[in-house]
């Protein structure tokens, strides 16, 4: 279930229309967001900037921040199965908060980072307000507290980039083996501080697509190999057939399973991976360790 727990953005992104749309941040209670998670057993926080959620009220002995949100929902509700964030920004996230967050084992193992462009001189252009070591930083933490994460991210083209610098973001794309990856061109809209610059000419628009496209291509294949032998959590998702079953994994990947077991709703599997086509797992399936 999806629960929006902040609404607006203080960051002012330079080619972003959120803050002049929604106006600045504010925050959903946790008495709200607990009441609107009741009777689900996956929750997906959304906002336009999860990470910098914060709530206090004079009930509540100390202020809760978002790591704190996440702990709530991983240690105290027992219904719940896996929890995911959308969208966060690493400039949020140091190493204390990375560990709260990504200890918490109900967490989805594919991690959204949004980085946008490989190079810094972009980013600082973006008024991103972080930078690619803060980036790299990031993911590198993550890896540290369990292997078991991959991640997808969200780039822009043609942000008044040169060859350089969408050759560093293909490079970093290719590096950290982004299991999915949005990409958009570039749009210049009202109110923006880019907006005067709408008439800079984009190039070669189709064919950064095209090399984008390969690259998950790729990244996909190399992850699932990866992915062989390994044991993933997971849970139900539909039976397509008698005893076929697709199951989605804590990383969000489909597994297809056979098994003539009872499989139950609601209720967290392993599955061992035994083979893939492209993204889609097959493994086998048994319940706890
Ligand atoms: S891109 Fe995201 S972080 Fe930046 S201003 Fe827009 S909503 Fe905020």
């Amino acid at each position: 279930m999806k629960i929006v727990i902040s609404d607006g953005c203080n960051n002012n992104c330079s080619f972003c229309v959120v803050p002049y749309t929604r106006g600045k941040e504010r925050y959903k209670s946790l008495y709200n967001i607990i009441i609107e998670s009741y009777k689900t057993n996956i929750v997906c926080f959304l906002g336009q900037n999860v990470s910098s959620y914060y709530f206090n009220n004079s009930f509540i002995p100390k202020n809760i921040f978002f790591k704190d949100l996440i702990k709530i929902f991983n240690y105290k509700f027992f219904n719940i199965i896996m929890i995911e964030f959308i969208t966060s920004n690493v400039k949020d996230f140091n190493k204390k908060t990375i560990i709260d967050i990504f200890s918490c084992e109900k967490i989805s193992s594919l991690v959204h980072l949004p980085l946008q462009s490989g190079s810094n001189k972009i980013l600082k252009k973006m008024n991103r307000k972080y930078n690619l070591i803060d980036y790299i930083n990031c993911i590198k933490n993550i890896k540290i507290i369990s292997k078991r994460f991959l991640f997808s991210t969200d780039i822009i083209i043609n942000f008044f980039e040169k060859k350089k610098d969408f050759l560093k973001t293909i490079y970093i794309l290719k590096s950290f083996l982004f299991d999915r990856i949005f990409f958009f061109n570039i749009s210049f809209m009202k109110n923006t501080s880019i907006f005067h610059k709408r008439y800079i000419k984009k190039k070669n628009t189709k064919l950064k697509f095209l090399f984008i496209k390969r690259i998950l291509e790729i990244n996909i294949i190399i992850n699932s190999i990866n992915l062989l032998g390994k044991k993933i959590k997971c849970f139900l998702k539909k039976n397509i057939k008698k005893n076929i079953y697709i199951f989605y994994g804590l990383n969000k990947r489909k597994i297809l399973i056979y098994s003539k077991k009872r499989i139950l709703k609601n209720h967290i599997y392993y599955s061992r991976i035994i083979n893939f086509y492209k993204a889609i797992l097959c493994g086998n399936v048994y319940k706890n360790n």
